[in-house]
């Protein structure tokens, strides 16, 4: 098979890897084909999803659904669980064949094993963990305008090695979160990216569109000599892990509840309850062995965007804010009325949180009995 990764102009069409678990969609696979759509769009090219698995064909046409125009589906018992060269070689040989321009991973455990591997036997460019894409040069100028302090007008977006408007432009944090970095990847195809779960937007379901999804069945080769490890069986974690990305409200601690941790942890929980919500941390918190990890929200933790986000005793770092400043509606308890998570508070309260909060939890639950 003749691949050249930098014949460029032999490459086409916006691609998606559609992560499954047991059959089941990842929630970040549908953030990816809403935002693949606008990239798509943008171009002027065709959305595709790649989905591997076995007897996936029902959950395929969801993907039509949030924008894909066609899903290449994969079914066989040797991709049921995920393997790395299982996966990779899939992946791999659909890219050698139909060359897509632009391919989005989601930048999931599998995500970020199964993508630099990838992108290393393509040899081309990935870009990880991004939060921002752009092809359009309008929007990542606009993008530029409202979310950083460079000045645009002045600006000249050109380069003489490569055309800045066709390029995709994959923007992730860079220097511990106090930079953004727009990379791009002019030389090789497919550019790919991994993006974090929980950035882009999901757009709303049409049905229309899962109706006219096209589902391709190409062949492929794959046998057990191709894969080094072979799954035996999948033991799911005892545990249940929080969901932070599809929560309505989250109560976040910090290491504001350093005085009395059980009770700062019980406190956020009674909250969190009241409201309907779950908890979620700070990473001082999770680093100081207070709470598990999967509770982090943060540039290293969960970006997310309830539609209330509380946060207690928590400064408001930088990398703390790039993954929870998109909420609808912020209100944070610290008793340093300095600290940097007022600047982006709707609501901010300056005071003990273990004074604080108990008089919350009271006034909601008289609000509750009063109705
Ligand atoms: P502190 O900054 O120590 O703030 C504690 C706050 O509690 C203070 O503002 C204090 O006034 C207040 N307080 C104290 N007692 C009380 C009380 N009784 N009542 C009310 N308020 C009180 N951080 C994250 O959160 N998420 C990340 O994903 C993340 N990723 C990172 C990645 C990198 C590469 C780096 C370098 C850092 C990262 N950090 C992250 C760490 C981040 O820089 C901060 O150190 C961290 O967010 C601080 O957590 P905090 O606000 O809980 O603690």
């Amino acid at each position: 098979m003749e691949f050249n990764s930098a014949d460029i102009s032999a490459f086409k069409n916006v691609w998606v890897f559609c992560e499954q678990r047991q059959g089941v969609m990842m929630p970040t696979t549908f953030e990816l084909i809403s935002e693949g759509r606008k990239l798509a769009d943008e171009l002027g090219v065709e959305l595709w999803g790649i989905l591997p698995g076995d007897d996936v064909d029902g959950i395929a046409r969801e993907l039509g659904g949030y924008g894909a125009d066609k899903v290449l589906v994969y079914n066989s018992p040797l991709l049921k669980n995920y393997t790395t060269d299982a996966y990779a070689k899939i992946l791999c040989d659909a890219v050698m064949t139909y060359k897509p321009e632009i391919l989005l991973v989601g930048a999931s455990n599998i995500g970020r094993d199964l993508a630099p591997r990838c992108a290393a036997r393509l040899h081309t460019g990935l870009c990880a963990d991004c939060t921002h894409l752009d092809v359009d040069m309008d929007g990542y100028v606009n993008f530029l305008r409202t979310g950083s302090n460079l000045d645009v007008e002045t600006t000249r977006f050109e380069s003489k090695l490569f055309d800045v408007r066709t390029n995709l432009k994959m923007t992730r944090p860079a220097f511990g979160g106090h930079l953004m970095a727009t990379i791009v990847c002019p030389r090789f195809r497919p550019a790919m990216a991994t993006v974090r779960p929980g950035v882009m937007k999901r757009r709303p379901f049409d049905a229309a569109g899962a109706e006219r999804v096209e589902l391709l069945h190409p062949e492929f080769s794959l046998s057990a000599e191709d894969c080094k490890t072979q799954v035996l069986d999948v033991v799911k974690a005892a545990r249940k892990l929080v969901d932070l990305i599809g929560a309505d409200v989250i109560v976040s601690v910090g290491r504001g509840i350093a005085k009395d941790i059980e009770g700062g942890i019980a406190l956020a929980e009674e909250l969190a309850e009241e409201l309907g919500g779950v908890v979620g941390a700070s990473r001082a918190a999770v680093d100081a062995g207070w709470i598990s990890a999967d509770h982090q929200v943060g540039q290293t933790g969960k970006t997310v965007h309830p539609k209330i986000y509380i946060a207690l005793g928590i400064s408001g770092a930088i990398q703390h804010k790039a993954g929870m400043q998109d909420s609808e509606c912020i209100i944070a308890v610290n008793k340093n009325e300095a600290a940097p998570i007022f600047e982006i508070a709707d609501y901010g309260i300056v005071g003990d949180l273990f004074q604080v909060v108990p008089e919350l939890i009271a006034a909601l639950r008289a609000e509750k009995a009063a109705r």
